[in-house]
């Protein structure tokens, strides 16, 4: 199938309320314009500098999410026009975004990614770090940044239990702190392996890279 095909194809199956981020990593700009003319305009990176590259390259009114690790020396280079950073990890790097944002004249909007797998590599805060930063004052005096949610990887597993409690545990955290915080609207979980799963347990924002593209060389 076309990547055309492909994506009315996850968009005609999922519910009005969650929204999908066409993961364009490793695939070539002429690839993407399939999606974009299709009429797709919110793409996702999981690196900075091809996050850049693409960014020059292609149209102007495209959304470009950052949805991989972010290190505080990069936050520069994508705060003129950064979207949504689903990756923020610390709260270092969130005083990074908050400072290149101000410079930019811009507010960023971000999301915790919280770790929810049982694997080593994932990066993320525990339900604890992400409570004690939207607690603390230094989070609350920034002015160009705002957090709108959560987002989590599950464990690469064929074991759909374990895939399912993994989200379900960041939706039931998700919703705890929504009752403290009003601005949380947004549950970014599930790739192409796992999204059907993530939108069961209340994802509104899948990440879907080779289910549309095609499987990454
Ligand atoms: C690559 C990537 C995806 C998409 O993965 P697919 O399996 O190609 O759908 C989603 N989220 C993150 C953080 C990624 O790095």
């Amino acid at each position: 199938m076309s990547v055309a095909e492909n994506i009315k194809k996850i968009t005609s199956t999922i519910p009005a309320r969650v929204k999908l981020v066409a993961v364009t990593k490793t695939y070539p700009a002429d690839l993407i314009m399939q999606a974009y003319n299709a009429g797709h305009k919110t793409f996702g990176e999981n690196r900075v500098q091809e996050l850049i590259e693409k960014q020059k390259q292609l149209p102007k009114d495209i959304e470009w999410h950052l949805i991989g690790h972010l290190q505080t020396n990069k936050v520069k280079m994508i705060a003129p026009f950064v979207n949504l950073i689903h990756s923020v990890d610390s709260l270092k790097l969130l005083k990074e975004i908050n400072k290149c944002a101000e410079k930019e004249n811009r507010v960023i909007d971000c999301l915790l990614q919280i770790y929810i797998a049982k694997e080593e590599t994932k990066f993320g805060l525990s339900f604890e770090e992400a409570e004690e930063l939207l607690h603390s004052s230094e989070f609350k005096q920034m002015k160009n940044i705002r957090i709108i949610g959560l987002m989590g990887m599950a464990t690469l597993t064929n074991n759909e239990a374990q895939v399912r409690n993994e989200f379900s545990s960041l939706k039931i955290f998700f919703d705890k702190l929504k009752t403290q915080d009003s601005r949380l609207t947004t549950l970014s979980m599930g790739m192409s392996s796992d999204y059907t799963l993530a939108i069961e347990q209340g994802s509104n924002l899948i990440r879907v890279g080779s289910a549309i593209f095609g499987s990454r060389t």
